[in-house]
């Protein structure tokens, strides 16, 4: 690796978990270069970033290549360009397939290029709909390749298969982390997750929406513990083989979250039922005990205080929106 005041490239920068790891790097002292195309990125992410002096942001669709950074002294790449959300990344399938595959041959090439040493951020997604539980990184997934989510969840298989012959064939240094949902500030109100969802539809006073009947499970970890995990990943050394997950292990049902929500935010809002999304994992946790092993990482937040700093988040956003009183 190189020293510490070369760059890191950070793509995805303007989405939720890139602005983050952003400003957890900046803090740390490095030049950061961020990378988006603004698909699902937050403008004000991008202008809080680019009050830094450190922080430069490049506008690019990742699925071409980046011959304008070929010149940069990048000494990391951590690649987290990729619709997250189901909203989202169902919205343009093809796109969504076609960053995860060609975005991801696209930092690889640079990787090469530059020596830089990379963190691919891959998903839980890659485990399908999962007959074993909870899921260690050894499970190969369960997963409808023509189903509506599989322009994500195969993308993301793809990305780690090319990575994995990329690091046989070339030697570069790159690195997988299978994220589980994540959640904090920052999240946009609209993404269609569960947390903002539920947090969002709570402070309006609006009905608490749960597809299915709310048995399905989640695990859901605090954004700065995920970023602290990624910022390991990075400087762990030797490279782990394989890929390692990060997240939460506390699962809990949608309907106890969704209870939760209402008394933490104090709402009336009434919980209603619809129809179960199609291809919806029905249960989710990580097993991190390879996280802990090679990362020293386990997740600090508990459940009720990082809810209680994202509500706080919601609350304060829909209060800027709020109109005034005119005199
Ligand atoms: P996000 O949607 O908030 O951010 C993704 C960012 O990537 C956006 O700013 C978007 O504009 C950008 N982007 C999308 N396509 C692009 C392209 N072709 N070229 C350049 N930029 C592009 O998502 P997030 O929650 O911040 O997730 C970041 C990464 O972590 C993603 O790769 C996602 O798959 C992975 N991940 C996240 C979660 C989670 O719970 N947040 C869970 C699993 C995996």
């Amino acid at each position: 690796m190189r020293t510490k005041r070369s760059t890191i490239l950070v793509t995805g920068a303007a989405g939720f978990l890139g602005f983050h790891l952003c400003r957890r790097l900046l803090d740390d002292g490095h030049p950061v270069i961020g990378l988006d195309d603004m698909s699902t990125g937050v403008q004000a992410h991008v202008d809080e970033l680019e009050s830094h002096p450190d922080f430069r942001f490049v506008r690019h669709d990742v699925r071409e290549p980046a011959h304008m950074l070929a010149l940069e002294n990048i000494g990391q790449i951590f690649n987290l360009a990729c619709p997250a959300s189901p909203v989202a990344y169902q919205a343009q399938p093809i796109k969504t397939l076609e960053t995860s595959v060609l975005g991801v041959r696209n930092m690889l090439q640079l990787a090469m290029a530059r020596g830089a040493r990379m963190v691919h951020t891959s998903t839980s997604e890659v485990y399908g709909d999962p007959q074993v539980h909870p899921q260690p990184e050894t499970y190969w997934g369960n997963v409808d390749m023509n189903g509506p989510r599989a322009c994500y969840d195969e993308g993301k298989r793809c990305a780690e298969t090319m990575i994995y012959d990329y690091r046989r064939v070339h030697r570069v240094d790159c690195r997988v982390v299978r994220i589980f949902n994540t959640y904090g500030p920052g999240m946009r109100e609209d993404d269609g997750r569960v947390v903002s969802t539920f947090v969002v539809e709570a402070l309006k006073g609006s009905d608490i929406t749960i597809q299915g009947d709310g048995s399905h499970t989640r695990s859901m970890c605090y954004v700065d513990d995920m970023v602290d995990g990624l910022v390991r990943m990075m400087a762990v050394t030797p490279p782990p083989d394989g890929p390692v997950n990060l997240g939460n292990p506390r699962e809990i049902s949608v309907r106890e979250f969704a209870m939760m929500v209402l008394a933490a935010t104090g709402s009336d809002s009434r919980v209603v039922f619809t129809p179960e999304a199609i291809d919806d994992p029905r249960q989710r946790r990580p097993d991190i005990s390879r996280a802990g092993r090679v990362l020293g990482w386990t997740p600090k937040t508990p459940l009720e205080d990082g809810l209680a700093r994202t509500i706080d988040y919601f609350r304060g956003r829909m209060a800027d929106r709020a109109p005034r009183d005119v005199a």
